[in-house]
């Protein structure tokens, strides 16, 4: 089947056919009708399967026949979980709906809000959002949602899993009720379901190859050594076991480069792959990778996400991952199609609690061999035993331990206060902790300073 057989107009098809798309994917070929329906929907598909054109092009579709928007207001919403994956889903929805005249823009924390609120001004079509600072910019009356026809989630699994439930059940609460909901997310998981109740009406749903353990036939390992080991360690193993096509993973930009350099260095073919590479750059590294000219292929997470390459043989974490769900993202770009897979990880005493964190998630223990001559110096221990596995729940602002009086935002009142005072080891601080049980937490912002085992910070730019 074509695109042209999914209801979408001339200057849409026009824009896919210079993409180079020749077909949809299974995703697109059931979300695109779906969508231009105008019910509500539920889709879920592996990473890389396509799922942004899946609801651009049709929302496209269905804006390119309606009213022009007023100044402030938005038609259609896309929340999504980074600002990375912003970008992203905005520069689709540029390339896709160049021959059109709708207007879209991209919002997202970590950086000046005036200009957003600037390009807020006149409306716009399709505003794409990451939650915080989209509540921030419509406490500023920058963004109105009253002509509001289409809210999507994009990721929504991440969404919950980085905390941000609250921001979303409180951007929801804004919109009008009558409206188009759009749920993407690689999993159905029980959370999403939760969300999912309160937000969609009568769905379609739709899931293909609907995956979220790790494949069967990937083959796991892990191999402890020491942080300054890796390189030496990862150059030995690529060329004693004669990887031909290897995918590396590191968690930052500045560490792929390096590692490139490293492996370069030791007469290993090497790119890196990652979001401060022009997309010319990415889409050569990726060719190369995928004709054999490039052996080793050093990606972080963001990057890799969008990776198609078939039968994948080998995954390396050079560092594992800080969301341990990427760990599964990761992985899975081995053995697919039943094909066998490998995926070794290069593990030293620090990542100790994220390699727990995986360990949990998988709800298994990967195996760990020891490689002689790279043995670490520093012992990673041994892991605990794996729990069962907990639905997760939407985190919660702490509450403050003492007090008579209980107060929402978690102050304590300056009664309460002075009758119960903490223990303050600086006597001049006695008297000033009454704002000691302020523990009102943001799910945007639950990072803790370098311990590296909280939740990835969604503005963060190391990725
Ligand atoms: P997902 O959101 O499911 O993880 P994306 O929408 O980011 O996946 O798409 C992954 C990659 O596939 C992107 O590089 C995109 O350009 C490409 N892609 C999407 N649809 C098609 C298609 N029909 N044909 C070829 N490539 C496609
Ligand atoms: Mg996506």
């Amino acid at each position: 089947m074509g695109f042209n057989a999914l209801g979408l107009s001339k200057p849409i098809l026009t824009a896919i056919a210079a993409k180079g798309y020749d077909k949809p994917s299974p995703i697109q070929e059931k979300a695109i009708p779906a969508v231009l329906s105008g019910k509500d929907v539920m889709a879920a598909a592996q990473t890389g399967t396509g799922k942004t054109a899946g609801f651009t092009l049709p929302i496209l579709e269905l804006l390119a026949k309606g009213q022009r928007v007023h100044s402030n207001h938005v038609r259609a919403l896309v929340l999504t979980p980074t600002r990375e994956l912003a970008a992203q889903v905005s520069e689709s929805i540029a390339t896709y709906g160049q021959h059109l005249s709708l207007s879209s823009t991209v919002v997202f924390g970590g950086v000046k809000i005036n200009p957003q609120m600037m390009k807020l001004r006149k409306g716009v079509d399709i505003l794409v959002a990451t939650p915080g600072r989209l509540l921030d910019l419509h406490n500023q009356n920058a963004v109105k949602f009253s002509e509001l026809e289409i809210l999507v989630l994009d990721e929504a699994d991440r969404m919950l899993d980085m905390g941000f439930i609250r921001d979303i059940k409180k951007i929801i609460a804004l919109l009008p009720k009558q409206r188009q909901n759009l749920l993407f997310s690689a999993t159905f998981s029980p959370d999403i379901r939760a969300l999912a109740k309160d937000l969609v009406n009568q769905p379609v749903e739709i899931s293909v190859n609907p995956q979220n353990s790790t494949a069967k036939t990937v083959k796991q390992s892990v191999i402890p050594t020491d942080k300054k080991k890796k390189a030496k360690l990862l150059s030995f193993l690529i060329k004693e076991n004669n990887w031909q096509q290897v995918l590396v993973f590191c968690k930052t930009k500045h560490g792929a480069n390096r590692l490139t350099r490293d492996l370069e260095a030791q007469g290993l073919n090497a790119a890196a792959i990652h979001g401060n590479k022009s997309q010319g750059a990415r889409t050569k590294a990726l060719a190369n990778f995928k004709s054999g000219d490039v052996r080793v292929l050093v990606a972080t997470d963001i990057a890799a996400r969008g990776l198609d390459i078939d039968q994948l043989p080998q995954v390396v974490n050079f560092e594992l991952p800080n969301v341990s769900e990427d760990y599964v993202h990761r992985i899975g770009r081995t053995g697919r199609a039943g094909a066998d897979g490998f995926a070794v990880s290069l593990v030293c005493a620090d990542e100790h609690k994220l390699l727990q964190d995986i360990e949990y998630v998988i709800q298994q223990h990967i195996e760990r061999k020891i490689e002689t001559g790279f043995e670490p110096a520093n012992e990673l221990p041994p892991s605990r035993a794996i729990r069962p596995l907990k639905a997760k729940k939407p985190k919660k602002a702490k509450k403050p331990k003492q007090g008579k009086v209980e107060h929402k935002d978690g102050q304590r009142s300056a009664e309460n206060s002075r009758g119960h005072k903490p223990k303050s080891k600086n006597p001049r601080h006695q008297g000033q902790t009454a704002r000691q049980g302020k523990g009102k937490q943001k799910g945007s912002s639950t990072r803790k300073d370098n311990s590296g085992t909280s939740k990835q910070d969604p503005y963060s730019a190391t990725r």
